[in-house]
């Protein structure tokens, strides 16, 4: 691991492995990360030899989400944007700041991902928590291994869950109220249940289930794939996909403002890594 460099990379074949690279942080992800991968993404989107990106995670778990506490957390660092056209959020205030950095750092990075015209395949093992949720979610296929756990616990700060707001579409709105209102983690078996994931293995089968699959994948023509990866999600946002993201993304940042009105200036009302660890572990004893 490196904090300057907190995405592997690697090509094998067809396939360009993207391996989230923070194992000592559970792979949480600050802005340097976010560019990273967007870097790594666009390398393997611009090799005409990779066919389909894997996108993985080193350690112990996929990720547990946003870094919202290690000492790489760098959320009032510019970077300069690839995703809005929109000013850079650092020499602003309030919901003004907020915004203008989570438009482009997690909305408008997300979207641009689901974009890349690439199939990819989520690779999850261990934890997948909130913001992992959200980069499980922009890829095409997500195949997990039976220790893996999910969930979306930003209700706890006060807060409809995350900035991607997908939930409904990809886990049906029953179960996307139940884990929401709950925070509780669920399995891949029930995410498997529920069409959010598409293979449940072992973990000793993972990588090699991830290789079968991305290894038939890479046998189809190219641009076919492209197109077809289009046609699919133009049909998800037929769905709502695009206009509820939306709707969610403006109610979040409503409860990020609301947060810093009325606890003690903080939007995320109170709940850092650890108070949100504590409360989880509180909660499933
Ligand atoms: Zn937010």
């Amino acid at each position: 691991m490196s904090e300057e460099h907190p995405v592997a990379y690697e090509v094998v074949g067809p396939v360009a492995y993207v391996s989230l690279d923070r194992p000592e942080y559970s792979n949480s992800q600050n802005s340097v990360m976010t560019y990273a991968l967007d870097a790594a993404f666009t390398r393997a989107t611009e090799d005409d030899a990779v066919k389909v990106i894997v996108l993985r995670g080193n350690g112990k778990h996929f990720t547990g989400g946003h870094d919202i506490g290690t000492p790489g957390r760098d959320h009032h660092v510019s970077y300069e944007n690839k995703a809005a056209i929109w000013w850079d959020h650092t020499s602003r205030e309030g919901g003004d700041q907020r915004f203008a950095r989570e438009m482009e750092v997690y909305l408008g990075m997300c979207r641009r991902w689901r974009e890349i015209p690439k199939p990819m395949i989520a690779q999850v093992h261990g934890a997948c928590i909130a913001g992992g949720l959200m980069l499980a979610w922009i890829c095409d296929l997500i195949v997990a291994s039976d220790d893996a756990f999910f969930s979306d616990p930003v209700l706890r700060m006060g807060m409809p869950g995350v900035e991607y707001f997908a939930h409904p579409w990809m886990l049906g709105p029953r179960l996307a109220k139940e884990i929401l209102f709950t925070g509780d983690r669920f399995t891949a078996q029930r995410a498997y249940e529920v069409g959010m994931v598409n293979r449940v293995v072992p973990r000793e089968e993972l990588a090699g289930a991830v290789d079968e699959m991305a290894g038939k994948i890479a046998q189809m023509p190219q641009f076919g794939l492209a197109l077809t990866k289009r046609v699919v999600n133009l049909c998800e946002n037929q769905m709502g996909l695009q206009d509820g993201i939306d709707a969610a993304f403006g109610y979040h940042h409503f409860a990020h403002s609301y947060n810093a009105e009325t606890r003690a200036g903080d939007p995320l009302g109170g709940m850092d890594a650890k108070a949100m660890a504590a409360a989880n572990r509180e909660k499933d004893n």
